[in-house]
């Protein structure tokens, strides 16, 4: 252990991570996440902020969960201090906001006891993230002119009411009470002993920004049966105030067309983000399972003598984004001008393969209607351009042999491959929402090739699902995939028109609409 007054001291980080949606974390947490070489948190609403976390990271979890003893304030304190001391820099990762009923300022002054630098990081807190994300404003002009954060407990064992509750009747305002949904009976009496009227505005949010929100806006006499038919549950935030009987007709957050879907993605890692983004905007929640991998295949000497006849190809076939993705990378690394890909025509299997050959401003020819591998031979043997033609096909490891076999002995070309990637199947037990999806289950499960439909058949085992989980639907990227969905006896509900991420996101959004 390093002693103290020696030079390399670490520093501490008393980080907030907002309520719960990852949008809502701010830059600066993510920076200093990113940087450090310790993370200490407690409970999370979304696991999501570890991943910012470098792969070397020391990850402590200091917060309750089951089959592990829960390490008290004490400890949590004497961890920062340890850590630190040994000059790690540390990021102390805490829900919401780190002063709001969030125990920053013990872990504040055991820091300052033993000397030790640090910095605090604000994040938004509870009851402002629960009122916008359920649009309930907490101030106005006439109606509520002043706020208050106060706390009940959650834990029924603990017998008293800390707040004098019936003194923030008389106080009035708007209330946002934390911790409360234990004693929401007592918390509600003491507010209408303190002379609140029973037709008070009242709310309740709970799960606020996570796509498991649920809101009640009732009255304060009301409030106690109300959320018990609803059926709300801690963590929570109970409001109290004029104003909210001002709040939101449209109900923003939660009228999002995938709002409360449990959506699986098993595209390959790196390339989940887009479709996970898009399906988030929408309101869903999105399960990482990657079913395939993609591992590039630079057969140096194959490449070399491709590039160096480039410009005898009359047509060049991309049969995937993959291909054509991994083509152009190795294309730059090889000529730094555009105008060394020669006037070849470009066919690709599909729309999502094409928009990644316009990246370059080269224009796509020909694109079959259905986006298969032999849809694409009939397609450029119907251009009666093939005779003797030279043919490129850039290509992966699979599913090839249909389409060159058709355009060498139907098209009459001469094709070379250049096979420039691999799929495998990647092992599901290392997916990272693995145990979430085998537990809770899923609305709908993605494939986006016939390789992750493949993958997934044969590691079903693995996936097999607890009682009382969700069974997915399965929603399909094209023709090949649904092909093989269907000769595995698996249904298909929901198929993307065009195979683009764009057409998959319009496709779930219809089927989950109806
Ligand atoms: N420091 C945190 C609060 C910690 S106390 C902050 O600033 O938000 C924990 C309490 O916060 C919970 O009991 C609940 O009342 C509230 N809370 C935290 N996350 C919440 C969420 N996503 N939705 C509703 N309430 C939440």
């Amino acid at each position: 252990m390093v002693g103290l007054g020696q030079k390399n001291k670490g520093k501490v980080f008393l980080v907030g991570a907002g309520p719960g949606d990852p949008e809502l974390i701010t830059r600066k947490a993510i920076s200093l996440i990113s940087s450090c070489e310790t993370l200490v948190f407690d409970y999370l609403a979304n696991s999501e902020f570890r991943k910012y976390a470098a792969p070397g990271c020391e990850q402590i979890n200091v917060g309750k969960s089951p089959g592990r003893h829960t390490v008290d304030q004490e400890q949590i304190c004497e961890i920062l201090v340890t850590k630190a001391r040994e000059g790690k820099n540390v990021v102390r990762l805490k829900g919401g906001d780190p002063f709001v009923f969030g125990r920053c300022a013990e872990e504040m002054i055991a820091l300052d006891n033993a000397s030790i630098p640090y910095e605090i990081v604000p994040g938004v807190t509870a009851a402002l993230a629960c009122a916008a994300y359920a649009g309930i404003p907490l101030s106005h002009r006439e109606y509520g002119s002043s706020i208050s954060f106060l706390t009940g407990h959650e834990d029924i064992e603990k017998e008293s009411l800390h707040v004098n509750f019936a003194k923030f009747g008389e106080v009035g305002g708007t209330l946002c009470v934390y911790m409360g949904m234990g004693k929401i009976s007592e918390i509600t009496q003491k507010l209408l002993d303190g002379g609140l009227p029973p037709e008070k505005p009242a709310a309740i949010v709970s799960h606020g920004t996570l796509p498991s929100q649920k809101k009640l806006i009732t009255t304060l006499g009301n409030l106690v049966a109300d959320a018990e038919v609803a059926n709300l549950g801690a963590p929570a935030i109970i409001f109290v105030g004029n104003s909210i009987g001002l709040s939101t007709k449209q109900n923003w957050f939660e009228n999002r067309p995938l709002f409360g879907k449990r959506i699986v993605v098993t595209r390959p890692e790196g390339q989940v983000s887009r479709l996970k983004n898009m399906l988030e905007k929408k309101g869903a929640e999105v399960l990482e399972l990657p079913l395939i991998k993609i591992i590039p295949q630079e057969d140096k000497k194959l490449i070399a003598e491709t590039f160096a006849g480039i410009a005898t190809y009359e047509w060049v076939v991309f049969t995937s984004a993959n291909g054509a993705r991994e083509f152009f990378n190795i294309f730059f690394k090889a000529f730094s001008d555009i105008r060394s890909f020669g006037p070849m025509r470009v066919a690709c299997v599909g729309e999502a393969t094409a928009q990644e050959v316009r990246k370059f401003n080269l224009e796509v020819e020909l694109i079959p209607d259905r986006s298969t591998g032999e849809d694409l031979a009939q397609a450029l043997v119907a251009t009666e351009s093939l005779d003797s033609a030279n043919v490129l096909v850039v290509t992966g490891n699979r599913n090839r042999e249909i389409l060159v076999g058709l355009l060498e002995t139907v098209g009459h070309a001469i094709v070379d491959t250049l096979p420039i990637y691999q799929t495998d199947f990647a092992d599901v037990i290392d997916a990272p929402d693995r145990a979430k999806f085998i537990e809770m289950g899923a609305d709908a499960i993605v494939f986006a090739s016939s390789s992750a439909a493949l993958s997934y058949i044969e590691q079903e085992e693995d996936l097999q699902l607890e009682q009382g989980a969700k069974v997915p639907i399965h929603a399909s990227f094209g023709p090949q995939t649904t092909d093989t969905l269907k000769e595995n006896d698996l249904s298909v509900d929901i198929v993307a028109q065009d195979s683009t991420l764009e057409s998959m996101l319009e496709a779930i959004e219809i089927h989950f609409q109806k």
